[in-house]
């Protein structure tokens, strides 16, 4: 069982302070405060926005705002009292979270309806998350999304649904029709950063690596932070490849890419180290006011971003990551390039 000392750790869970634990989301939690300060939150939310920026804790912050016991202002929880506390530990019985698994999903929307025919168990209120509202579209959940149309037209007044959602223009018309849509915006990389700093206990360097890699997702920095030897491992290929590129090592250039571009999602997040790497350079060089290695090495930069948008585009990434190493070593490179050695490629 866990203790309140265990439970109450407002970093630990942000959305136990209400939408005071929000970060990042200013134009989102101010329009759940006022619709909470006026006693009149919508009955459907549609949360609109990329992976990992807070969608699903607002939910849970809207959850605790909606219930707490002794709530500091509207829109903010305690985060002590019994409601707050079974929020945190996953107990309360009126966050209800709809299991969104195509197999079953229409039975699963039919003992939803059942039961938010009832009023809140415990609460003031009870919140009906959605999450991921995106399976609603798939041609098998046809029915299901059918079937909670007319609930999520009209639910109880205590209830409040919270659809969740990474591309909502994807949604049906009639389920976006019926809920208020927020807007979640990619948060800053100063945001992530203090948070990666504060929340788990990373130092600079890591966090300014890790933060890199999240593309302004808190929720993928976080996988990222809880993942060292992964960050780890992407770092080592990234400054293989850049030194090999830099030593004109063709041979390791290309094994080094055929290794590195196997995957393809990897081979983005290693490029975006190399990228990171690179840029620290350009500013020690200008710094120094080295003008023509910095021109050098912005040339180099835009090279990493070119090959990272060619291998989202589904170019070949090991050909991709080896025209790249033979481009920066002709930007970069202290000695002639060394020729690989037919047959000596590893593709
Ligand atoms: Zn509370």
């Amino acid at each position: 069982m866990q203790t309140a000392a265990e439970t109450v750790q407002p970093d630990a869970a942000p959305y136990l302070r209400g939408l005071g634990g929000i970060i990042g989301q200013p134009a989102v939690v101010s329009v759940l405060r006022s619709a909470l300060a006026s006693g009149r939150p919508h009955h459907a939310y549609l949360f609109d926005g990329p992976e990992g920026i807070g969608k699903a804790t607002t939910a849970k912050a809207l959850m605790a705002a909606l219930n707490c016991m002794a709530p500091p202002s509207a829109g903010d929880a305690c985060g002590s009292c019994e409601s707050c506390l079974k929020i945190a530990s996953g107990s309360h019985p009126d966050f209800i979270v709809a299991h969104m698994e195509l197999a079953g999903l229409a039975d699963e929307i039919e003992r939803l309806i059942k039961r938010l025919c009832f009023r809140p168990v415990e609460g003031r209120a009870q919140v009906v998350l959605i999450d991921p509202a995106d399976q609603l579209t798939a041609p098998t959940a046809l029915v299901a999304a059918n079937r909670l149309l007319k609930t999520l037209e009209e639910p109880r007044p205590d209830t409040h649904f919270v659809l969740i959602s990474t591309s909502a223009n994807g949604l049906l018309q009639t389920i976006r029709s019926r809920c208020q849509r927020l807007r979640f915006v990619p948060l800053s990389d100063d945001l992530i950063r203090q948070a990666l700093k504060t929340q788990h206990a990373l130092d600079e360097e890591t966090a300014l690596s890790v933060t890199a890699l999240s593309q302004g997702s808190l929720g993928k920095a976080v996988r990222c932070a809880q993942d060292p030897d992964s960050l780890k491992k992407r770092q080592t290929e990234a400054s293989g490849l850049l030194a090999a590129a830099k030593a004109g090592r063709a041979v390791e250039i290309c094994q080094r890419a055929s290794e590195i571009g196997a995957d393809r999602e990897e081979a983005v997040e290693v490029l975006e180290l190399v990228w990171l790497s690179l840029h620290a350079e350009l500013r020690r060089h200008g710094k120094l006011g080295l003008l023509s290695q910095s021109q050098r090495l912005a040339q180099a930069l835009r090279a990493v971003r070119e090959t990272q948008t060619a291998i989202r585009r589904y170019t070949s990434a090991p050909l991709s990551l080896e025209r790249l190493g033979r481009h920066l070593h002709g930007a970069l490179g202290r000695a002639q390039l060394q020729p690989a050695q037919p047959g000596e490629h590893a593709r």
